[in-house]
């Protein structure tokens, strides 16, 4: 397995807090009733979770920056979250990987067709890879942006990947963390929908449910500024965060212990710039397979991009994987 990047886990990425050590979900952090694989997953490796919290008020912010706080209702109700984050999944899987089949910090650019074996070459310390059969757990636009093949591939599969957006490539999402969930004790979910900005839905991102109230809190939030509006401009964008979350819950939002801001459309193993305008619904996504040519049945197409039923979330990476494994 090669991975472009240091770590593994792609858009599942849950950095540490640094006193208590709680990881936080940067990428994905839910998944919901219906999606059988995932929760299927945790179940295997003992990965408990919980419902996302959800008792309480929601805050609106109208377009001048004037809250209202009586709202009952919830925007993520029944939507489930890892105990501990995401990253414990991705540390189960890599636990039953051989290590010395992982390559890390080794983007792939070029594959061709040899012989008798595909090449895979890298910028890794282990720059040729020679593989009978290659599956691209890449977003497929990126795929096609960043990597070149020999023979190239047909040009109504390069179009397919063009014109496959990655999902959630353009979102900024930022985290603040805190003694306790103090909103909740304000009658609050820290849901929130700002028309003001910079984030425009909030909510609960706390390490534990709301049933064990005790320990640390979080509130997450996804920027609502363009993903142009915000290149270079992290530190003012964390600040104008970090205000927002004074005006949305009151003082006691304004200590927190760490801040975390993930800009997903400057990430160069997720984003291209053809990503730097998202689509405004969820796409219909669906498979991409090479019916001519050399590349049939040697490469195939497996990131969450490419699940029929379940693309663009966690559930679509595994779907996608599945729907492969069954083609080999
Ligand atoms: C902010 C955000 C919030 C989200 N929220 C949710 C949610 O709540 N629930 C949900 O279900 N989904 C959510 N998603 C979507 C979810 O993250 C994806 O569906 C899922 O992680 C996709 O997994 P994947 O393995 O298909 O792709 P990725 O996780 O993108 O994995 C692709 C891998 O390929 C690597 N790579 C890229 N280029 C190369 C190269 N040239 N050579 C080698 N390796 C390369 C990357 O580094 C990466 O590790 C969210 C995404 C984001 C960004």
């Amino acid at each position: 397995m090669v991975e472009a990047r240091s770590r593994f886990g792609g858009r599942i990425f849950s950095p540490t807090e640094k006193i208590k050590q709680n990881h936080y979900d940067m990428g994905p952090a839910w998944f919901w009733p219906g999606q059988p694989r995932i929760a299927r997953l945790l179940q295997e490796f003992g990965i408990p979770y919980f419902d996302q919290a959800s008792r309480g008020n929601l805050v609106f912010e109208d377009p001048s920056g004037k809250v209202r706080r009586d709202l009952d209702m919830a925007t993520m109700e029944g939507a489930h979250r890892v105990e501990g984050s995401l990253a414990r999944l991705i540390d189960a899987l890599l636990s039953r990987l051989p290590k010395e089949k992982l390559q890390l910090s080794s983007p792939v650019q070029h594959i061709e067709m040899g012989e008798d074996e595909i090449q895979v070459t890298t910028e890794g310390t282990v720059p040729t890879i020679s593989a009978k059969q290659v599956l691209l757990c890449i977003p497929p636009r990126l795929a096609e942006h960043r990597i070149t093949f020999l023979p190239d591939l047909p040009q109504s599969t390069k179009q397919q990947m063009r014109s496959c957006p990655t999902w959630m490539a353009t979102h900024a999402k930022f985290i603040a963390v805190y003694e306790t969930p103090f909103w909740r004790e304000m009658g609050l979910s820290a849901d929130a929908i700002s028309h003001k900005g910079p984030m425009m839905e909030l909510h609960d991102a706390s390490p534990q449910s709301e049933a064990v109230n005790e320990g640390y809190g979080a509130i997450f939030g996804f920027l609502g500024v363009p993903a142009e509006a915000r290149k270079g401009q992290d530190a003012i964008i964390i600040e104008a965060c970090k205000q927002q979350l004074i005006n949305l819950f009151g003082e006691r939002a304004a200590s927190p212990i760490e801040v975390f801001y993930k800009d997903w459309s400057m990430a160069p193993y997720t984003a291209t710039k053809d990503d730097a305008n998202g689509p405004k619904s969820h796409p219909h996504y669906h498979t991409i397979s090479i019916s001519e040519g050399e590349w049939q049945n040697r490469l195939f197409f497996a990131a969450t991009e490419t699940a029929p039923q379940f693309g663009g979330f966690l559930e679509g990476a595994l779907e996608a994987v599945d729907n492969i494994i069954r083609k080999i």
